[in-house]
């Protein structure tokens, strides 16, 4: 059953305090990554005191995992759980919850609205573990989709950057895509089909400000493929929760690539993740300043973990201490440190920054016969920040976007009677669309992640107009210049 989340916010909710000031530790959001011993639990603190916890570890070793969430909200002074999503009815990711909920209060219980599939429903730890789950819900857990928003409160007089998050994929959903995750894309290696809850994860991304972070849960690697293309659909984060734990039947090296976080932060075990493979991917990742770790894994050696200093219970693997991340839009950065105490190293936000460049993009006119008008128009607006003013009936899908001007507009449309160019083989000098922006190489990096490639790449003209070609995920020539005096008035 699903409900109207927005009718959550209740009008008292909203009223907020005159007297919240715009300060460093007034705009601090808060994200712990809880020690679950290669299970999951992620709490995040809001600057307006909202609390959203994700997952409740594991139920044994009796009260280790509730120990260590309810230690880290007496150390966020989280006395009540706002918003308490289950992403998955794994025992490592919901087994705490019965015992968590005698211990604090929970307002609201989210999942994904269905349980385990048949292949597990009949499993051990299942049929233990839901009925707790069902009684100390109350039967109460509301479900929430991709595409939805859990209604986190913001600030009505806009001092606090907007904060917002979303679900972008569950239950084998992916937003924007309306296919079986699990049937053959041309171009890409699919894995057999994954008959477990891990594919049916709550995959959220939480935006505060310019700052990006996703949580995927466990999700693998075949929904992790569709959140990438044919359009990256999250575009970059800063942060990265490496999903699953790190374990390489999750981290699809094309969704990796697209989020090109500059964290990450894996809630792996002493003998769980990460996995060979997903360590090389998120290394090898040029965006990448930092690889945080729960534990150190036994297995991999030196070679296949991360610097001691970014592992949080290297030495002494019963710790429990978490990794704990804080953000602050208003100057740009967000801090990681290990445990309350530890040393907060600082990280740009980035990966918002570029999309809010980009997003007073215009362009000169023109209409294209495409082969899928939707998709290209979801692009556009995706990562140009347009908006679809009107879209057409099937089979010409006429998609009208415009510009942040809004006097300017693509028309999309096929027309399967007309001649089809293939835009790969336009010479950009021969045709290319410009568009403005603040900043060249932002953009270029920034698309580059969303599926586009150079065409060619940034120079200085005479007049000292930087310009860069690049070219859609469809081959069409958009050029992006930054003029030293601007031919068009606002
Ligand atoms: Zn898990």
């Amino acid at each position: 059953m699903r409900f109207t989340l927005g009718a959550l916010v209740t009008a008292a909710s909203l009223i907020l305090s005159g007297s919240v000031q715009a300060s460093e530790r007034a705009e601090r959001l808060d994200i712990y990554f809880l020690d679950m011993y290669g299970g999951g639990s992620t709490l995040i603190v809001t600057p307006l005191g909202e609390s959203v916890l994700i997952d409740t570890g594991s139920l044994r070793p009796e009260h280790r995992d509730v120990d260590r969430i309810c230690r880290a909200c007496q150390e966020a002074g989280v006395k009540t759980i706002d918003y308490l999503i289950t992403t998955h009815f794994h025992s490592d990711h919901f087994g705490g919850l019965p015992e968590l909920v005698r211990r604090i209060p929970v307002r609201v219980f989210l999942d994904k609205g269905a349980p385990a599939p048949p292949s597990e429903s009949n499993s051990r730890w299942f049929r233990e573990l839901y009925p707790l789950y069902q009684e100390a819900t109350k039967g109460q857990a509301k479900a929430i989709g991709a595409g939805d928003d859990i209604p986190l409160k913001n600030d009505p007089a806009g001092r606090i950057a907007p904060i917002r998050l979303h679900c972008v994929a569950a239950e084998e959903r992916v937003e924007g895509f309306d296919g079986d995750v699990d049937a053959p894309v041309e171009g890409f290696d699919l894995a057999g089909a994954d008959e477990t809850d891990n594919a049916r994860s709550i995959a959220l991304v939480l935006t505060y400000g310019a700052f990006r972070f996703f949580a995927g849960g466990d999700i693998t690697r075949n929904v992790e493929l569709h959140l990438a293309q044919p359009v990256n659909r999250i575009g970059q984060v800063d942060l990265y929760q490496v999903t699953h734990h790190g374990l390489d039947q999750s981290n699809n090296p094309v969704l990796v690539k697209a989020l090109s976080p500059t964290v990450a932060v894996a809630m792996n075990g002493p003998r769980k993740g990460i996995q060979p493979q997903t360590f090389k991917a998120l290394t090898a990742l040029p965006s990448l300043q930092a690889l945080y770790q729960i534990h150190y894994n036994t297995q991999y050696g030196d070679a296949g973990n991360a610097a001691p200093e970014f592992i949080a219970n290297r030495e002494n693997p019963d710790r429990g201490e978490f990794i704990k991340a804080s953000v602050y839009p208003a100057k740009g950065v967000f801090t990681v440190r290990i445990g309350p105490d530890g040393e907060a190293k600082t990280y740009p936000i980035q990966a918002g920054a570029a999309a809010r460049i980009i997003s007073p993009a215009r362009f000169e006119h023109i209409a294209f016969n495409v082969q899928d008008p939707v998709a290209v128009a979801k692009w556009y607006c995706d990562y140009l920040g347009m908006k679809v003013v009107r879209s057409g009936p099937a089979p010409a899908f006429a998609t009208f976007v415009s510009d942040a001007g809004g006097n300017m507009m693509f028309e999309l449309y096929r027309n399967v009677d007309a001649p089809m160019p293939d835009q790969r083989r336009t010479d950009p000098n021969s045709f290319h669309v410009a568009f403005e922006t603040d900043d060249v190489k932002a953009t270029r990096d920034m698309l580059l992640g969303a599926g586009a490639t150079v065409a060619k790449d940034i120079w200085s003209t005479d007049a000292g107009d930087v310009v860069i070609i690049l070219r859609d995920p469809w081959g069409l020539p958009i050029q992006f210049l930054k003029r030293t005096e601007r031919m068009l008035r606002d």
